[in-house]
């Protein structure tokens, strides 16, 4: 069952497609990497899976800005992955800003179920509902 029957990266069309260049080597998805860490205002390094499967991994433990950078880990490689299968059976890319949006608001929403009375002052307004450019 060939389905796919090219080796070469369905978001930039370049590249081999690996997993790390799917998920963090790729134009496409460093831009759409910028984007959530620039809207979080994120310094830390996301540039193999190994290092978000820790960030997954601290979220047990962290704070709440942890949990928010955790989630918005978990939700970039998810439609990365999603995004790629579209170009695959649809022949559909999702351009990258579209991408940051989806994320910032599935996060947004997630931030939104929780209680503001078990957060700092400091987090109570975090993450920004929008991205500042
Ligand atoms: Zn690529």
């Amino acid at each position: 069952m060939n389905i796919v029957d090219t080796t070469t990266c369905l978001l930039c069309g370049t590249e081999d497609e690996t997993r790390d260049h799917v998920f963090f080597q790729c134009r496409y998805s460093q831009l759409c990497w910028k984007g959530i860490k620039d809207w979080l205002l994120w310094q830390n390094e996301s540039n193999n899976l190994d290092v978000v499967i820790r960030w997954i991994e601290r979220r047990k433990t962290g704070t709440f800005r942890l949990e928010v950078c955790s989630a918005a880990n978990i939700a970039l490689v998810y439609h990365l992955w999603r995004i790629r299968n579209d170009v695959l059976w649809n022949h559909k890319l999702l351009i990258s800003d579209r991408c940051i949006i989806r994320i910032i608001d599935e996060v947004i929403n997630r931030c939104n179920n929780v209680d503001v009375n078990k957060l700092s002052i400091n987090d109570r307004n975090w993450p920004r509902k929008t991205i500042t450019r």
